[in-house]
């Protein structure tokens, strides 16, 4: 996948930099763990320290440092998860900042604006994000926001055409880096009639690419890969796929085997942070007494800085007494492990032996964590 900033090769994982730094982790790391590509989130940029001094200060790549590929959400996912404290309409997404309360407007012309401002290499459409369960048994509510999402794909694509075509109709907008890409997101929950028809109205307005939202919200890991396996091969084979907010390690290897080329998750540094550490045999919950005395590495099988330099024993004496390296060194190894994840899936594709990867991925991995 070309991009302003870079070339990234799939399928790839994005680390999530959610307000403009990969928790607990510096760009120099992200550099040595090989990550290609980051992801922040609109919604919080937005808010805090603001599009417009992130426009003035040359984008967000300038702004944090890091001259690589970015991605950036819609903020519409945030919007949607604060429930009480927003209100959608046609016209968009009216909601309280959960910072200060103040009242703000999301609409799909925005998202694209305030995306144009942070300059990021990959922009995605506002959609309409809804959980899995539907709240008509009918799931009307499902065909209601998946329709709504293609109105507001149709919107935000013609803004950011009018952005890139005439720049100068819309001085108040910064255009930071005129090379974004736009995706357009695939809605229709767990229902695989609306998914075909999402993908169809998507595909017909044209993005560059498009997302598989909505999936990875709660619902059965067996239905995501089902929905994943009927909406995949629908979309156009010359253009990534991008699986949003998934998942856990054996997700990753499953949705690659279902056509997807993009991920993104914030499981290997919020769990780092929470003292797990995923590994090629399942987790490993660091704080656990058994590992106090404990001085082998949290993974023997892994090459990343924390395991080559430090022990369980160590590591579980950093979490448990607060030390903030204790999330440094353990979203490293998970970072580590995500990427190499992705790095061995990319040469098993290339050698013709990624069947071969998959089983005996599953043979070691369990989600359970490891005695
Ligand atoms: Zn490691």
């Amino acid at each position: 996948m070309t991009t302003p900033h870079g070339v990234v090769q799939t399928p790839a994982f994005m680390p999530v930099g959610t307000r403009g730094a990969v928790k607990a982790i510096t760009g120099r790391d992200l550099d040595d763990l090989g990550a290609e590509i980051i992801l922040g989130n609109t919604y919080h940029l937005y808010l805090k320290p603001g599009d417009g001094l992130i426009a003035r200060c040359g984008g967000l790549h300038k702004f944090i440092g890091w001259d690589h590929p970015i991605l950036t959400d819609s903020g519409g996912y945030q919007v949607f998860s604060l429930a009480a404290m927003r209100r959608i309409e046609e016209q968009g997404s009216e909601f309280r900042s959960h910072i200060d309360g103040s009242l703000h407007m999301l609409t799909p012309e925005r998202a694209v604006d305030i995306q144009a401002q942070l300059g990021s290499d990959i922009a995605m459409v506002l959609d309409e994000c809804i959980g899995t369960v539907p709240a008509d048994p009918k799931g009307g509510s499902v065909r209601a926001a998946m329709e709504r999402s293609v109105r507001w794909a149709e919107r935000g694509r013609r803004r950011f055409i009018q952005l890139r075509d005439d720049p100068q109709s819309s001085p108040d907008v910064m255009v930071t880096n005129p090379g974004q890409a736009q995706f357009g997101i695939i809605q229709g929950g767990i229902e695989l009639g609306l998914r075909a028809e999402s993908v169809q109205r998507t595909v017909d307005i044209g993005f560059e690419a498009y997302a598989i939202g909505g999936l990875s919200v709660g619902e059965p890991v067996d239905l995501m890969y089902d929905v994943v396996s009927h909406t995949a091969p629908m979309l156009p084979d010359d253009r990534p796929r991008y699986l949003m907010g998934t998942g856990m390690p054996d997700d990753l290897i499953e949705c690659v085997a279902r056509g997807i080329d993009l991920f993104d998750c914030v499981l290997p540094t919020r769990n780092g942070r929470n003292g797990q550490l995923l590994t090629r045999r399942g987790p490993l919950v660091i704080k656990n007494a058994r590992y106090a005395e404990d001085m082998s590495p949290p993974d023997p099988d892994c090459g990343c800085y924390t395991c080559r330099h430090f022990s369980r024993a160590y590591l579980r004496h950093l979490f448990v007494v607060g030390e903030m390296t204790a999330a440094t060194l353990n979203s490293l190894h998970n970072l580590h492990f995500y990427l190499d994840t992705m790095r061995r899936i990319r040469e098993a594709i290339v050698f013709g032996s990624f069947e071969k990867l998959r089983r005996e991925f599953h043979q070691t991995f369990s989600r359970r964590p490891q005695n």
